[in-house]
């Protein structure tokens, strides 16, 4: 039942990270109906993330009561769609999209937040900025008015090896870690889905993307 399933996470999450912050629990919702997304938020979830920006147009108006973030890879002729209709942007991946976003938001007079995208274990498969580019990215790009940086986000690559995933997780902290160190707008570090998110969270997640484990097999 997808409520007990959130009663359980919310709760388990509630512990917070060893960092001794809480951890935000993002509903990864690809695929799902608003239906099924409707009761994950009766059941407490408060946020939200769609990867396919026209499933999130398609759902966005019929979800109530939760905030709305954007997860998936994001082509800049998109931008449109989301800036200001998104609390936050977490895949920006290249300096491009962090131009088209910028621009967007500065044409509604809004400012978007968002988050880096970090290929922390350089895949080929996924997108982001290579973990050694990732603190001159967030130095770049927090100098562009109209988007603000939230921290970083990645995915760790699937892997039985716990040892390497909990060292790119602490390496992705160190990231999170170093940029908040002057920067109090830095505060999400979204590592963590299904497969590691208890991982992440030892490691020092403070979000984390769920569906399988709120929803079950896709
Ligand atoms: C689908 C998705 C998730 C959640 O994946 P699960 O393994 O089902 O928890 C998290 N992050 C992103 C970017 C996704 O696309």
């Amino acid at each position: 039942m997808i409520e007990d399933r959130v009663h359980a996470l919310l709760s388990e999450l509630a512990a917070g990270n060893p960092f001794g912050e809480p951890v935000v629990l993002v509903a990864a919702t690809k695929t799902r109906t608003p239906e099924e997304i409707g009761r994950a938020v009766d059941a407490g979830i408060r946020d939200v993330g769609e990867n396919r920006v026209q499933e999130f147009c398609a759902k966005a108006g019929k979800i109530h009561g939760a905030t709305l973030h954007f997860i998936g890879h994001l082509q800049t002729n998109k931008v449109k769609y989301l800036v200001g209709n998104c609390a936050l942007i977490h895949s920006v991946d290249r300096d491009e999209l962090a131009e088209a976003i910028a621009r967007r938001a500065n044409a509604l007079g809004c400012v978007q937040d968002v988050l880096i995208q970090i290929n922390i274990g350089n895949e080929d498969s996924k997108g982001g900025y290579p973990f050694e580019e990732g603190m001159r990215a967030y130095l770049r790009l927090k100098e562009l008015g109209g988007i603000r940086i939230r921290g970083f986000m990645a995915m760790l690559p699937l892997s039985d090896d716990e040892q390497l995933l909990s060292s790119l997780a602490d390496r992705m902290r160190a990231l999170f870690d170093e940029a908040r160190k002057t920067d109090g707008t830095v505060s999400y570090l979204s590592m963590g889905m299904s497969g590691d998110f208890r991982l992440c969270v030892r490691h020092g997640a403070n979000m984390v993307r769920l569906g399988t484990t709120i929803f079950g097999e896709r």
